[in-house]
């Protein structure tokens, strides 16, 4: 039976990932697992020890959070769980002046946010953005993130080298994973939106997301107030489109 967090949120403990997951992103999902070389790659991404390269990594960049260091978003963290019922990750913050959020690792799952999105977004915001990032441990996207986090500037990169030639091999496999990608962040922000329970806050918390210009000569980035944000976010509904590639 569903109960209710201490904000009164109600949970979900025999929620699927079926449940809101989205059509697009299944189909998406089909086709990319029909491409022959993803089982080679994952295999390879697993012999490299991926998983551990990225849990380092972060270690050694970012904060953890828990009852004593950022304990809010340490609660918020235990109420997205709660909601969507599943293990409690390891949650960070990690300096950036740009809005994103993450998760990594299949063994040690971990959710990272930036700080810029932790010093503008509000408390519910934040919520929803953990619950976004929830869901996608709830519907196992984790290992295909990771793998096409590090395959594709990998691509990118052997394209550059071989004047092309590596790009060609690699396209079909790129395109894949950028499909899926894209059509996964859907189902997780439906995710989001069970965890915070309000719809003008996944809004807002989806605008503000969606608020960053990077340019060739480096990130720029534009951050009006938006803690004053109060209705419909004009100046943001034209960039809504671009928004950056998050995880
Ligand atoms: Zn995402």
């Amino acid at each position: 039976m569903a109960s209710k967090t201490e904000s009164g949120r109600t949970t979900f403990p025999y929620l699927s990932s079926d449940a809101f997951v989205s059509d697009t992103d299944k189909a998406a999902l089909q086709q990319l697992q029909k491409i022959p070389l993803l089982p080679t790659l994952v295999r390879k991404y697993n012999e490299a020890s991926g998983d551990r390269f990225w849990y380092v990594r972060n270690a050694a960049e970012s904060v953890r959070c828990g009852p004593k260091q950022f304990p809010t978003l340490y609660r918020l963290l235990k109420e997205a769980c709660s909601i969507l019922h599943i293990p409690e990750p390891e949650l960070y913050v990690r300096y950036s002046a740009t809005y994103n959020a993450y998760t990594a690792g299949m063994n040690r799952t971990f959710i990272v946010l930036q700080s810029a999105l932790v010093e503008d977004f509000t408390d519910e915001e934040i919520l929803y953005i953990i619950g976004h990032e929830v869901g996608h441990i709830k519907c196992g996207h984790v290992l295909y993130q990771s793998l096409g986090r590090m395959l594709l500037p990998l691509l990118d990169m052997l394209g550059k080298a071989t004047l092309g030639v590596g790009q060609l091999v690699g396209t079909s496999l790129v395109a894949g994973f950028f499909e899926w990608m894209r059509q996964a962040e859907y189902s997780c922000d439906r995710a989001g939106l069970l965890v915070c329970q309000d719809p003008q806050v996944a809004f807002s918390a989806t605008m503000k997301w969606a608020v960053v210009l990077p340019v060739s000569t480096g990130s720029a980035v534009w951050r009006p107030s938006w803690n004053r944000l109060d209705s419909t976010p004009k100046p943001a509904v034209w960039m809504a489109w671009q928004r950056p590639f998050s995880f």
